[in-house]
């Protein structure tokens, strides 16, 4: 069983840092969520307990004594940054070493990977959550809510997936976390190449595992023209992949299917 304490940074009456109509107190409870409920969701063996739910203030000793007296495996705390920088980074206690600095490494590989904001590096700051709690611990910024272009993603519900699902692999990298259901594809059958190629870009900003599949052989040197057939494959679970074919076909694409890998 993988424990990770999961500490939404700020709530109730201190918002942490604020800018451009949005408060990180209600950003890092949102990415938050999605961590929780994939972690949950789509993972085995794994319990997750959260320093916070709603918009309430435990204090970091609080959320470091709960953290401590739970046994978790892995401390995460997700922040969102100020201060007139752009781009995300992470950080763990200074010297801390492996296996700290390798769980860093992976999750902030995962989430630089589809954030769209720049890389400030992996950093160690001497932070309550990190220097209080007993287990292996990082906390995340994910950008810079005094940044109009930072905060603009911020706004995009579909930016918020991607960011909490990319907290979740890197953790699913670091613990080795086995997923819960079968794999299923989600596919919609009778695209053109340029249509399915459309997509792709648009699921893996969420997050998913979206490619483009030839329905037709080609030579080596011959690329695929605009309108050959072609499939638009997402790789996910059961749950995903249910909700997915209702999107799909609510958008137009009435020959959307599941089916188990
Ligand atoms: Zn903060």
């Amino acid at each position: 069983m993988f424990k990770l304490f999961l500490d939404p940074g700020h709530g109730g009456n201190d918002p942490g840092a604020v800018g451009n109509g949005l408060q990180e107190k209600d950003i890092t409870l949102s990415i938050s969520k999605v961590i929780h409920d994939t972690l949950t969701a789509e993972y085995n063996d794994v319990e997750v307990k959260m320093s916070r739910t709603g918009d309430a203030f435990p204090t970091l000793n609080q959320r470091t004594n709960e953290a401590n007296k739970w046994g978790a495996d892995f401390f995460l705390s997700v922040h969102i940054n100020s201060g007139g920088g752009t781009g995300f980074e992470s950080f763990v206690y200074p010297n801390v070493g492996p296996p700290t600095t390798t769980y860093q490494n992976l999750i902030h590989d995962e989430i630089m990977k589809v954030i769209g904001l720049n890389n400030r590096g992996r950093k160690q700051s001497d932070l309550h959550v990190l220097r209080v709690s007993n287990m292996p611990s990082i906390l995340t910024e994910s950008g810079f809510i005094d940044n109009p272009f930072d905060a603009g993603k911020m706004k995009d519900p579909n930016w918020i997936q991607a960011v909490g699902r990319a907290h979740v692999k890197g953790l699913e990298r670091a613990f080795n976390l086995q997923r819960k259901n079968p794999a299923y594809d989600v596919i919609i059958p009778n695209l053109s190449y340029w249509q399915a190629r459309a997509l792709v870009p648009e699921y893996e900003q969420r997050g998913y595992q979206a490619k483009g599949v030839a329905l037709k052989n080609y030579g080596p040197n011959e690329a695929p023209a605009e309108n050959d057939p072609y499939q638009f494959v997402i790789s996910t679970d059961y749950e995903n992949a249910k909700n997915l074919v209702i999107e799909f076909k609510r958008r137009g694409y009435d020959r959307t299917y599941g089916q188990e890998r």
